[in-house]
């Protein structure tokens, strides 16, 4: 079996232990994963927290921490496709999204090396004469970031290469689900020559390396992406060492189609947000809430296309539906859809996952318009599977849409202006698509509210969100100050 290391100071080495790690697509280990214990975890934070302030990192100009960023955006791009594979082999996300989410990757890297030397301090109009005051922005310190499994390149993106250009140092924490990529990603990133300690990669498990890394006193923020139950743990542990945090959490993202929709253009737009990385993504469009005039062919149009999905092997570039990560969501998520159908759901399609090896299970669409409080419409789950929602006015859509405790992502598809004006003033989400879903881009904010966690990544802010400001009073007069104890 193949085997990784944990990336500390600079080196690589095996850890305090190893686990195996699962090939989705057989259900069998493929290799063995180094597990940081609580001693791996803080030599990596006493690493980073000692390249924070070695001038090696310290010292260096903003221009050249941006340099840095860019070498490593040219090795992920060099290296995209090794990388896909790897992403691919331990998760079992399909090829075909791999590659093309890799490959953008380096976008996210080449736009937080540009911002490293813009982001800019402020100069007071101080109310006092002879004094100068501003702002500088400094790095916060020695940044946690931890990240689930899917997505993992993508979602550390969005944390390393902003805390990076802001002069932070990081201990990255992969998931014990699926750690290889990051792993393989440290290896790449070793070669950008970033000063030792600067980026620390380990994995292991929730209960002692997470926790140990969140609770770390030298730990200044967490950037979490996870599940809300997660996130409450980190919350609870930043009690310990007061570091500030960002959650990026779950979604149960509605998907809203007015009879007036473009309808092919909301039917492809669907099946690719709740099915594309086979439903395991944390802004699928996992509600569809649809005007009851259009559902009947609305809802026929999917089932064709729902059938129609190839499902197949991960690494197969014809497959656009692969296994699911892990038994255990498979298994969660057939209990959720049986708990449904038991509540009043409708099958439409899927619902029974195939024999054999791997964690395959089909494109599966529930009516619950008979049922809106089933589990498949209000829990967050890891599966596509589209649970489908009806409504006869505006307002009951936007009831509908807003009949959850996530916030993060929202679909709208309508040709009017003025409703699609209302509709994006009447969500209560991070982001509104308005005629198209799932856009991301590293120059816009991404998060959201409620049970979806708090704080943005992706764009300007996200880096600021790294620094603190230190307020500089100087005074400029050369004239003595006077005793403060003689009266005047
Ligand atoms: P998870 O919360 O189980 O695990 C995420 C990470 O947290 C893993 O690295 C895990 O080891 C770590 N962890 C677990 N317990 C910990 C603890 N006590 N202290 C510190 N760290 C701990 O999430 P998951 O099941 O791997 O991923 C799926 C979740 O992630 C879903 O809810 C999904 O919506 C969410 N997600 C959100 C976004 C977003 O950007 N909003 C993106 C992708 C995934």
């Amino acid at each position: 079996m193949q085997q990784f290391q944990q990336y500390i100071d600079g080196e690589f080495s095996d850890a305090s232990a190893q686990f195996p790690s699962t090939d989705p697509s057989t259900g069998r280990p493929w290799a063995l994963m180094p597990e940081a214990r609580s001693a791996d975890v803080n030599r990596a934070v006493e690493a980073a927290e000692r390249a924070f302030y070695a001038p090696e990192w310290a010292g260096l100009t903003a221009t050249q921490r941006g340099k840095l960023l860019h070498r490593l955006a040219d090795l992920i791009a060099e290296n995209a496709q090794h990388l896909a594979e790897i992403e691919t082999r331990d998760t079992g996300k399909i090829i075909r999204e791999t590659s093309a989410q890799i490959a953008y990757v380096a976008d996210y890297y080449r736009y937080y090396a540009g911002l490293a030397d813009k982001i800019e301090g402020a100069h007071l109009p101080i109310d006092k004469p002879d004094m100068e005051v501003w702002l500088r922005r400094e790095p916060l310190g020695v940044v946690a970031a931890i990240v689930p499994w899917n997505s993992q390149l993508f979602l550390s993106a969005v944390k390393i290469g902003p805390a990076l250009a802001a002069g932070c140092t990081l201990v990255v924490k992969a998931s014990e689900e699926a750690p290889a990529p990051l792993l393989e990603f440290a290896r790449i990133a070793h070669q950008a020559g970033f000063p030792p300690g600067v980026l620390n990669v380990v994995t292991g498990f929730g209960a002692e390396c997470g926790a140990v890394l969140t609770r770390h006193p030298k730990i200044a923020h967490v950037a979490f992406t996870g599940g809300p139950d997660t996130a409450r743990h980190i919350v609870r542990n930043s009690a310990e060492n007061l570091a500030s945090t960002s959650l990026e959490l779950g979604g149960k993202s509605p998907f809203i189609v007015f009879e007036d929709a473009d309808i092919d253009s909301a039917v492809n737009a669907q099946i690719s947000g709740i099915f594309a990385a086979t439903g395991q993504s944390c802004v699928a469009g996992s509600r569809l809430i649809i005007s009851a005039q259009i559902k009947d062919d609305f809802l026929a149009r999917l089932k064709a296309k729902a059938e129609a999905v190839v499902i197949g092997a991960p690494d197969d570039m014809a497959t656009e539906v692969g296994p699911l990560c892990t038994l255990a969501q498979r298994d969660h998520a057939l209990d959720l859809i049986a708990k449904s159908i038991d509540q009043g759901a409708g099958l439409i399609t899927g619902g029974t996952v195939p024999s054999g090896d791997g964690f395959y299970f089909p494109p599966t669409i529930l009516d619950c318009s008979d049922a809106p409080n089933a589990p498949c419409v209000h829990q967050e789950f890891f599966a596509p599977v589209l649970s489908v929602l009806s409504f006869d006015t505006e307002e009951e859509a936007l009831r509908l849409a807003n009949d959850t405790d996530f916030g993060l992502a929202s679909g709208v598809f309508t040709r009017s202006l003025t409703r699609a004006h209302r509709m994006i003033r009447g969500i209560r989400a991070g982001i509104v698509w308005v005629n198209t879903y799932r856009a991301v881009s590293p120059v816009a904010p991404f998060g959201g509210h409620g049970l979806s966690g708090h704080g943005r990544e992706g764009g300007l802010q996200a880096a600021l969100d790294y620094t603190r400001v230190k307020t500089v009073w100087l005074r400029t007069s050369d004239d003595p100050i006077p005793d403060p104890f003689v009266m005047r």
